[in-house]
C-alpha cells in the first residue's frame, strides 16, 4: 500500500517533469523562430527597398536626359526662330530668356560620367548593348568603318547613344601618313556613318588619343583641321585599362575605372573602354562599372553631347 503511494507519487513527479520540459522547450523554440521569421522579413523588405532604390534612381537618370533632350531640341527650334528673324515682343523675349536659364541649371552640380567605347563595332557590341539597355544608361561609341556590321551602327543609334568617329581605317600610318591621307580617312568614316545610319558625326576620337606621338602629321594642323570643321574631339581622363597588353582582369578594370571617380576632382570624367572581339572582360566589367557609379551621390551616366566638357590632351591656341 505504502509502496503503491511512493510510486503514484513519483509518477506525478514525473509528469511535472515531463510538462515543465515541454513548456521549456516551447518557450525555447519561440524565443528562437519569432526572431529568425522577424529577420527573414526584414531582410526581404531591405531586399526590396534597395530594388525601388535602384529603379527610381534609373528613373531619374533617365528623366534628366530626357530633359536635356528636351532642352536640346528648344534650343534648336530657338535658334531656327531667331534665323527667320521673327520681331518678338520683349515681355516674350524676358521669359524665353529665363525658361532658358532654368532650363540650363537642370543638371548643375552634377558630375557626368562619359562611357566611352573605341575600335568597334565588334562580336561584343551587342553584349555591350544588352548591358547598356539593361541599366538604361547611354554611351558613346568611337567606331571605325567595318562593313558587313551596319546592323550593329544602327542598334548604336536606335538605342540613344552617340555614334563617334575613330577614323575609318585605325591603319596609323595611313590616318597619319600626311595630312591628305587625314582628311580622306576623315571624309570616308563620315560619310560611311552618315550612308548607314543617317546620323552626320560631329565627335572624334583620335587613333591613339591627340597626344599620340606616331603621327606624321603635326596634330595641331590634324585639330585645326576638325575644328574648321565643326568636329569637337575627345580624349579621356580615365583610362580603364583594358587594352593593356595580356590584360586585366574584371576587378582590375573595374577599379580602374572607379577609383579616380570616387575620388572626386572633376565634374567630367570620360572613360575609355574597347569594343574589340578580344575584350570579354571589358564586357563582364561593365555591369559593375556602371552599378558603382549609379550607387555614387550626385553623378550621372551620360553620352557624349554638348553639354559635356571636351576632354582633351592636346589644345591648340585660338
Ligand atoms: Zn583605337
Amino acid at each position: 500500500m505504502q509502496k503503491d503511494e511512493h510510486t503514484k507519487a513519483d509518477e506525478k513527479r514525473g509528469l511535472r517533469i515531463k510538462r515543465l520540459k515541454k513548456a521549456i522547450i516551447s518557450v525555447f523554440l519561440v524565443l528562437l523562430i519569432v526572431p529568425t521569421i522577424l529577420s527573414i522579413i526584414a531582410l526581404v523588405q531591405i531586399h526590396h527597398l534597395n530594388q525601388q532604390l535602384k529603379s527610381t534612381n534609373q528613373a531619374l537618370q533617365l528623366v534628366t536626359s530626357k530633359l536635356n533632350d528636351l532642352y536640346r531640341e528648344m534650343e534648336m527650334q530657338e535658334e531656327s526662330a531667331s534665323e527667320e528673324s521673327v520681331s518678338v515682343s520683349t515681355e516674350a523675349n524676358y521669359d524665353e530668356a529665363e525658361e532658358t536659364v532654368v532650363m540650363s541649371n537642370v543638371n548643375e552640380g552634377m558630375v557626368r560620367v562619359c562611357l566611352t567605347f573605341d575600335d568597334g563595332p565588334s562580336a561584343n557590341t551587342d553584349a555591350i548593348l544588352d548591358v547598356l539597355d539593361y541599366y538604361g544608361v547611354q554611351a558613346t561609341f568611337f567606331v571605325n568603318g567595318k562593313p558587313g556590321m551596319e546592323e550593329v551602327y544602327q542598334r548604336i543609334v536606335a538605342e540613344g547613344h552617340t555614334l563617334a568617329m575613330h577614323s575609318y581605317s585605325h591603319d596609323y600610318s595611313d590616318v597619319y601618313g600626311d595630312m591628305d591621307s587625314f582628311i580622306d580617312d576623315l571624309d570616308e568614316i563620315q560619310s560611311y556613318l552618315y550612308e548607314v545610319t543617317g546620323v552626320e558625326c560631329n565627335y572624334y576620337r583620335f587613333p591613339g588619343g591627340s597626344s599620340n606621338t606616331v603621327s606624321q602629321v603635326e596634330m595641331e594642323r590634324c585639330i585645326r583641321y576638325l575644328e574648321a570643321c565643326g568636329i569637337t574631339y575627345f580624349d579621356w581622363n580615365v583610362d580603364s585599362g583594358d587594352a593593356t597588353s595580356g590584360g586585366l582582369t574584371v576587378n582590375e578594370i573595374v577599379d580602374r575605372v572607379v577609383s579616380p571617380i570616387a575620388a572626386g576632382g572633376s565634374d567630367t570624367y570620360v572613360v575609355l573602354l574597347h569594343d574589340t572581339a578580344d575584350k570579354v572582360t571589358t564586357v563582364e566589367a561593365l555591369s559593375v562599372i556602371i552599378e558603382e557609379i549609379m550607387d555614387m551621390e550626385n553623378t550621372m551616366i551620360v553620352p557624349i553631347n554638348e553639354y559635356v566638357t571636351p576632354v582633351q590632351h592636346v589644345t591648340v591656341a585660338e
